[in-house]
């Protein structure tokens, strides 16, 4: 049967091809102050209000001058001074030169700053010291040089954080256009889960997918909706599907696997869901399911009324419910806000000294690993974390990042460089 299932790669296109077409939908837009933009979508792409810089500007304490001349090491008389936030003053006369702090709108005439440190200065006369030198254009930078008034500085589908942040303060906008946050119901099912404040009898565990689950939505910028926990029988599932069809995006954890009572998929199939896939050649996250359910016209209140209501069966291992929700439903989650980069991430790094692993032929495994990201010029160094298996919840809170075995890699030796998921 495993045979039949599509290998990493080939899951990963079929993600992504479906997360194109879906990234063509464009979702509602709403405006929301500065302050509360990080993590969202810009709706409409950000023009440039003026030149960026918008007047030739010092980066440097110095004096302003004509490179030319200060490159004969003669005094330049002081001819006047700028301070930053005082309009562009000069012309600067011949064999002159002009006070300037950084930030500062640089005289008319003058062709370079040079440094406060790189000059003699006294009587009213500075002069640039013999041991340097200066070009024509150093340390100015020239009006318009970031950007001209009307240019587009960020497509529409750029995710916001600080540097867009500062670029819509230095545009003025003290509010932005961007998109809804989809809303991702997450049901987690099983007849062991109990709520996270309720102390497990014999047998039960608390459900600690549907808060890590909740926590990687709010991380990728999204809305969670924790659903009650559904039990393993068919009419509890029937339910649950039937009340999460108020969502943008469905998570399921659990029953996905081959048991007795791993009992989502034929929920799902008789709620008349079309499968993408339903299991992938990974270790963990195997079984994962993919697919879409057509809403019912009894689900008033769906935010998308026409449109399908993607879902992914994660399983219920909390290691391959992570890694699966990383490597697959991030991606349709970054379709559905819109944003045009949609990842998983991944990064190369080097395998610790110690590390060693052997390969599983057929099957791309992401092993829970912890990387030192070092200091500057050191190439990173990644190492496994020890754990139990794909139930091991505190292996996964010990790892930063899950290391790629690939499928046809025999065994990774220590110092190979390797493929890392980042979160
Ligand atoms: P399943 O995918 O339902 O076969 O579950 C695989 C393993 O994951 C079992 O040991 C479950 O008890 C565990 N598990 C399932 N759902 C959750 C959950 N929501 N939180 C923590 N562990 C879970
Ligand atoms: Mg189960």
């Amino acid at each position: 049967m495993s045979s039949e299932l599509p290998s990493y790669r080939q899951a990963a296109e079929l993600v992504s091809a479906y997360a194109a077409q879906l990234g063509r939908l464009r979702p509602a837009v709403e405006r929301v102050e500065l302050g509360r933009a990080p993590g969202r979508v810009l709706a409409r792409p950000l023009l440039a209000d003026h030149d960026q810089p918008p007047f030739a500007r010092s980066t440097r304490d110095g004096f302003a001058c004509r490179a030319a001349e200060a490159s004969a090491h003669v005094p330049l008389e002081l001819a006047g001074a700028t301070r930053a936030g005082e309009p562009a003053s000069g012309p600067l006369p011949p064999g002159a030169a002009w006070e300037i702090m950084t930030g500062a709108a640089v005289p008319q005439g003058a062709d370079a700053v040079m440094m406060v440190e790189h000059v003699e200065a006294g009587g009213g006369h500075v002069r640039l010291r013999k041991s340097r030198s200066i070009e024509e254009g150093e340390n100015i930078v020239a009006q318009g040089a970031q950007a001209r008034q009307g240019d587009e500085l960020l497509q529409a589908g750029a995710a916001i954080g600080f540097g867009q942040v500062a670029l819509a303060a230095a545009c003025g906008h003290g509010a932005l256009e961007v998109y809804a946050r989809p809303r991702v119901a997450i049901l987690a099912t099983g007849d062991e889960l109990v709520p996270v404040k309720v102390t497990p009898g014999p047998g039960q565990i608390r459900n600690s997918n549907g808060p890590m689950l909740a926590a990687m939505v709010v991380a990728a910028g999204a809305e969670p909706w924790l659903l009650p926990t559904a039990a393993d029988n068919a009419q509890a599932l029937d339910t649950a599907l039937y009340n999460a069809a108020d969502a943008d995006f469905l998570l399921i954890t659990g029953g996905v696997s081959a048991g007795k009572f791993d009992l989502v998929e034929p929920a799902l199939a008789r709620a008349g869901a079309r499968f993408h896939f339903t299991g992938v050649m990974i270790q963990p996250g195997k079984p994962i399911v993919f697919g879409e359910l057509d809403r019912k016209s009894s689900a008033p209140h769906s935010p998308r009324p026409n449109r399908p209501l993607p879902f992914f069966g994660l399983p219920g291992n909390p290691v391959s419910s992570a890694v699966t929700f990383l490597l697959f439903a991030a991606p349709v989650l970054a379709a559905l806000q819109g944003r045009l980069e949609a990842g998983p991430h991944f990064a190369l790094a080097r395998l610790s000294p110690t590390a060693q692993k052997k390969g599983k032929p057929g099957l791309t495994r992401f092993l829970p690993a912890q990387c030192t990201f070092g200091a500057a010029g050191e190439v990173p160094e990644v190492g496994f974390v020890s754990w139990q298996g794909s139930g091991d919840i505190s292996a996964l809170a010990r790892c930063n990042c899950f290391l790629v075995i690939p499928e046809d890699a025999p065994a990774l030796e220590p110092g190979a460089v390797v493929r890392i998921l980042l979160p």
